[in-house]
């Protein structure tokens, strides 16, 4: 008998057959003798519904009233997942995040998880029931229910598997696991079996969108083993893990492609000590992360500070910055029609010339080099949007990634 925690995406509860389905596969695992605990998603499209639909009657909704809107779209999975239980003769209960014990910081819309108290989840499981918790849900020390930011399900069911000492962590999705790149785009893109924590992290933060950066940041920090496969059949996913030394030999192990960016030029600042500080404490205070930063020389006196938001915030970006650029000079501009493409590695760490194969193959597909910006297991690259899709198979090609997996 294991301690499993499953946790189902917004594509596996799609719809009531989907959640018959998930229902189904709870079944077996309970009837082979398991105790389980799965964390479900909103059905797939309804967060984003509910997005549109806050932003219709009010063009920048407050952060607090978005997540009393958002949690009710786990709120109907996991009742619906627990009744679909009961009609097959399972024992079942839902929780919502706060009855799970999941508490976070005040942080609306990107609450991070600061404990949980997983004993009332505890005392039902060891009753034999399945327990089935919402995701992407908690409570903050004053009682507001808080969102762990988009796709953070994940988060809950890797921060549950760490709480409640779990044997496995399964993620289901709606692929078959962590591939060398994008299937839909690269058809010669393999499903990797293993994949360190880091080389995930890179990936997922770049827009193989398999799963949510903080929860990988989140399973690494707390050993958590997982394993990322489908809830449509019945293959092997991908393992992720520490890092071990023979993960080094493959120098790159995927190719992602961001394309929800923005590109943000803000020309003709004063170059003199503070400006940055000045036009990213800004940003910071809106909450708005920011990537590769890259600033010109300084000529005349001025100079030019180049970076990457989510497209998400794009707007908050230029809400936040009028007042900031008054101060500093300058004026900002947005590119939205651009992609971030990366590829990843652990081995990158020990080889050399991956840079001059990446901009090489790039520049077969006359992709311009927008931006670039590299990290101990990554280079990343800003190039037009419309050429990123053909880039990531010259990258993919140029790698020879087709061989591993
Ligand atoms: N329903 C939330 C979202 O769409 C959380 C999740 O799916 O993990 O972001
Ligand atoms: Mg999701």
């Amino acid at each position: 008998m294991a301690r499993i925690v499953q946790k189902y995406g917004g594509t596996s509860v799609g719809d009531v057959d989907r959640i018959k389905n998930v229902a189904g596969r709870i079944k077996a695992m309970r009837d082979a003798g398991h105790e389980l605990v799965v964390v479900v998603s909103a059905r797939a499209g309804v967060t984003n519904e509910l997005i549109a639909r806050a932003k219709q009657v009010c063009p920048l909704p407050s952060d607090r009233e978005l997540d009393q809107l958002l949690a009710i779209g786990e709120q109907e999975t996991i009742a619906l997942t627990a009744m679909a239980l009961h009609g097959i003769g399972v024992e079942a209960v839902s929780y919502t995040g706060a009855q799970a014990g999941i508490f976070t910081d005040k942080a609306h819309t990107k609450a991070k998880i600061k404990t949980i108290n997983p004993k009332p989840l505890l005392e039902d499981l060891k009753s034999g029931k399945v327990i089935i918790v919402a995701g992407f849900q908690g409570i903050d020390d004053e009682g507001q229910i808080t969102t762990l930011g988009r796709g953070g399900s994940d988060l809950t069911a890797i921060a549950l598997a760490a709480a409640i000492q779990a044997d496995k962590c399964e993620i289901y999705t709606d692929v078959d696991g962590v591939y060398t790149a994008d299937p839909r785009v690269v058809k010669e893109a393999q499903k990797l079996s293993e994949i360190s924590y880091d080389e995930m992290l890179e990936l997922a933060s770049l827009g193989s969108k398999v799963m949510q950066t903080r929860s990988v940041e989140f399973a690494a920090k707390y050993n958590v083993v997982f394993e990322v496969r489908s809830s449509f059949n019945t293959n092997p996913g991908t393992i992720v893990k520490q890092e071990v030394a023979y993960m080094e030999k493959v120098v790159v192990r995927g190719v992602a492609v961001d394309k929800d960016q923005a590109k943000v030029v803000v020309s003709n600042v004063l170059d003199k000590p503070g400006t940055a500080a000045r036009v990213f404490r800004v940003l910071a205070e809106a909450n708005i992360n920011v990537d590769m930063i890259v600033q010109n020389v300084g000529r005349g006196g001025v100079a030019n500070l180049t970076f990457t938001v989510p497209l998400s915030e794009k707007d908050k970006a230029v809400k936040a910055l009028g007042p900031a650029l008054q101060e500093v000079g300058g004026e900002a501009a947005f590119d939205e029609k651009i992609a971030k493409l990366s590829v990843v590695g652990v081995g990158m760490k020990t080889h050399s010339g991956v840079a001059a194969t990446l901009f090489e193959a790039l520049a077969k597909t006359g992709a311009n080099l927008e931006l670039i910006s590299t990290s101990e297991i990554k280079i990343s690259v800003v190039i037009a949007k419309d050429k990123a899709d053909a880039a990531a198979r010259a990258v993919h090609a140029a790698f020879q990634l087709e061989k591993l997996g």
